[in-house]
């Protein structure tokens, strides 16, 4: 059992989950992140009761600074920090290279200071796409990156891929395992919002005028830490190796709204109730940059099953109505979103 986790991104809206539920679960919890003088207040305001409990070192990805003292005294390292921007780069690298070579670092301090347990947040990025014949996906599925994918899905895919040669070079006996989620939404704590969250709020403050033919499948960022905290305490052999989607069911965008209308109707008032047409996105796309990456999706169903996460780990995944019922009340009771 771990006594002392180094959680890397404290400052996301997913490491600041697991933090959460580490210290809930009476755990000592390290975290990482870039800004330590603009971060710790904002972390410690949130964690009002953990004093020694939690301990923040500035690291970035990027850098050696920082990272043989975050691990010091740590039994397991949950890797979340990673680059999740809104828009797409023009650069692939600007997310490529921190998420690989972030990962290999987190996997070499954490060897150089005796951890043996790690688990890295990869992604459903990693699994569902460069497979136009496919539409189910499971843990056992790669990303195809010879088939030509969006910067972001790229650098998951490379920095799961990079951090399983690493250890089956470099740490044999290292238990690693990483959680792929596929779009996380539930509670938020703040304004800082995750780039998926951060669609929930445009549908609900009328920013999307319309709701175009694609659709995703929807984790609960509660569901996601819970897996994240499994896969630290579980048993090694259950754990070792494994791959853990996080993933309900898939929905389109208009299933979607209609469910929040319907939980929430008293926050869901702009929400669109009309469809956009597909020539209409395809219209957009050389001039909005949202659009491009909505056409680049329309119609696809890429459906991945969570099953064997559910049962390697021992728990069900919470309700995709009730996750987004909970996004949006808490969009609107944090004041984010004005209804
Ligand atoms: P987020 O709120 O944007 O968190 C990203 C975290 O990574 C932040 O703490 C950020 O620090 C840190 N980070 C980014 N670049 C860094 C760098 N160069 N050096 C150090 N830290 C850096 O996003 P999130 O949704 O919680 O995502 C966390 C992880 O989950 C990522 O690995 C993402 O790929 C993965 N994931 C997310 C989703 C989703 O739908 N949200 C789905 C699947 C996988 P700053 O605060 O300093 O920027």
């Amino acid at each position: 059992m771990a006594d002392t986790v180094l959680v890397t991104g404290g400052t996301g809206y997913i490491g600041g989950e697991v933090i959460d539920q580490l210290l809930a679960a009476g755990k000592t919890v390290h975290t990482t992140v870039r800004n330590k003088a603009k971060s710790e207040a904002r972390l410690r305001e949130r964690w009002p009761d953990a004093g020694e409990r939690l301990k923040v070192f500035q690291a970035d990805l990027m850098s050696d600074d920082g990272w043989a003292e975050a691990n010091v005294g740590c039994d397991a390292v949950a890797h979340v920090a990673s680059p999740f921007p809104l828009g797409v780069p023009k650069d692939k690298d600007e997310l490529v290279i921190p998420a690989r070579e972030g990962t290999l670092r987190a996997l070499k301090f954490a060897k150089e200071a005796g951890i043996t347990r790690f688990v890295q947040t990869s992604s459903a990025a990693a699994i569902a796409y460069g497979q136009p014949e496919k539409d189910h996906f499971d843990y056992t599925d790669w990303t195809n990156l010879a088939a030509g994918v969006p910067p972001y899905i790229e650098s998951k895919t490379v920095a799961e891929r990079a951090a399983r040669d690493w250890v089956a070079l470099h740490a044999p006996d290292m238990i690693f395992c990483s959680v792929n989620p596929v779009a996380v939404f539930g509670p938020v704590e703040n304004d800082d919002l995750s780039t998926s969250v951060e669609m929930v709020k445009q549908l609900i403050d009328g920013t999307i005028p319309a709701l175009p033919n694609m659709g995703i499948c929807i984790t609960d960022v509660r569901d996601v830490a819970r897996a994240h905290v499994a896969a630290i305490e579980g048993p090694a052999e259950k754990v070792r190796g494994e791959r853990f989607p996080t993933s309900t069911d898939f929905l389109w965008i208009e299933e979607m709204a209609k469910i929040a209308r319907e939980r929430a109707p008293e926050h869901s008032r702009k929400v669109a109730t009309r469809r956009m047409p597909d020539w209409v996105v395809k219209l957009l796309a050389p001039f909005v940059p949202a659009m491009k990456q909505v056409k680049g999706e329309l119609g696809n169903v890429r459906n991945v099953s969570g099953k064997h996460t559910e049962e390697v780990l021992g728990f069900t995944f919470i309700d995709p109505a009730q996750t987004i019922e909970d996004t949006v009340r808490s969009l609107v009771d944090k004041g984010i979103v004005k209804v």
